[in-house]
């Protein structure tokens, strides 16, 4: 594989990171943005900005691009709403992101924990918009019901990457599922925005890529971010290619005629970078 290129590189910015770490491990609270070795983590964490990261550390599932640990899974917290609305208030956030590992061994898939957290955040917090970045919950929708009856702004569900990788790349996932859970939640809750995205750099073609933006659209989906797949380990799926930033902006471009409220796309997007800025972007 070629060396990482300039583009990619970032500075990190240590004391900002020690900060907010010592008040995730005071609280008790995981963040994705450590947990999946965020390249934006320094910038982030210097705008006091995090995702939080509900149910545990451990995956049911086994994606091969995730830093996320598979395993045991563990009890869940019943005072981890309340933890992480107190961080919210600590760390004065304006926009909150919570995501979970899936956890398939739940009854509900976590989904009363979801609204829960968001229930707990809005209270402590009023005024603070709240973005939910939910797994599949294996497309039930009484356990999507059960999270949109909490009406967050936002629902994002990532798909991740193209249909035509998800046997190799996404093994217990299912592309057309994860479109269906978009498109349950756009009908059922049309004010809440909707969001998904994926990473590049896997092979795929500008033609995969497209469709994946033409299928989100067909869901109803209002924002959509790219950004580049960076290898966390060496046991991890390879990088194929580093997009260069001229095709991310033709994404952009693109994206943006086929109908997006808003379309984040860089080599260094995650979901959750500067989503405030895209919930603004995506009120239409
Ligand atoms: Fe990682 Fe989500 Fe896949 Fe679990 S389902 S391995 S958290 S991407
Ligand atoms: Fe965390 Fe998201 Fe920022 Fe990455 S982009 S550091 S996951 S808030």
């Amino acid at each position: 594989m070629e060396k990482k290129p300039e583009w990619l590189k970032v500075n990190y910015n240590k004391e900002a990171v020690e900060e907010v770490s010592r008040l995730m491990a005071k609280l008790k609270l995981n963040t994705v943005c450590k947990e999946a070795n965020c390249p934006n983590l320094g910038e982030c964490y210097k705008k006091r900005t995090a995702t939080f990261m509900i149910l545990g550390n451990i995956c049911t599932r086994h994606c091969r691009f995730c830093n996320v640990g598979s395993g045991v899974v563990e009890a869940v917290d019943p005072n981890e709403p309340q933890h992480l609305a107190e961080a919210v208030k600590e760390l004065d956030l304006k926009h909150v992101v919570i995501t979970s590992v899936t956890r398939d061994d739940l009854a509900d898939g976590g989904a009363s924990h979801f609204a829960n957290t968001i229930k707990a955040v809005r209270k402590l917090n009023p005024g603070v918009t709240v973005e939910v970045l939910i797994p599949d919950l294996q497309g039930v929708s009484e356990h999507l019901d059960i999270v949109i009856a909490a009406n967050p702004d936002v629902i994002n569900h990532n798909v991740e990457t193209v249909r035509e990788f998800y046997p190799e790349v996404r093994p217990e996932a299912d592309y057309d599922r994860s479109m269906q859970v978009l498109l349950y939640v756009k009908t059922k809750a049309p004010q809440i925005k909707t969001k998904t995205g994926i990473m590049v750099g896997l092979g795929e073609t500008d033609e995969q890529v497209f469709k994946v933006m033409d299928d989100s659209l067909k869901a109803g989906c209002d924002i959509f971010t790219i950004g580049q797949y960076l290898q966390p380990s060496p046991q991890h799926i390879k990088v194929k290619a580093y997009v260069t930033p001229e095709k991310f902006e033709e994404y952009k471009k693109i994206g943006e005629a086929k109908g997006f409220h808003y379309i984040a796309s860089s080599p260094l997007v995650r979901s959750s970078y500067r989503a405030e800025e895209a919930l603004e972007g995506g009120k239409s």
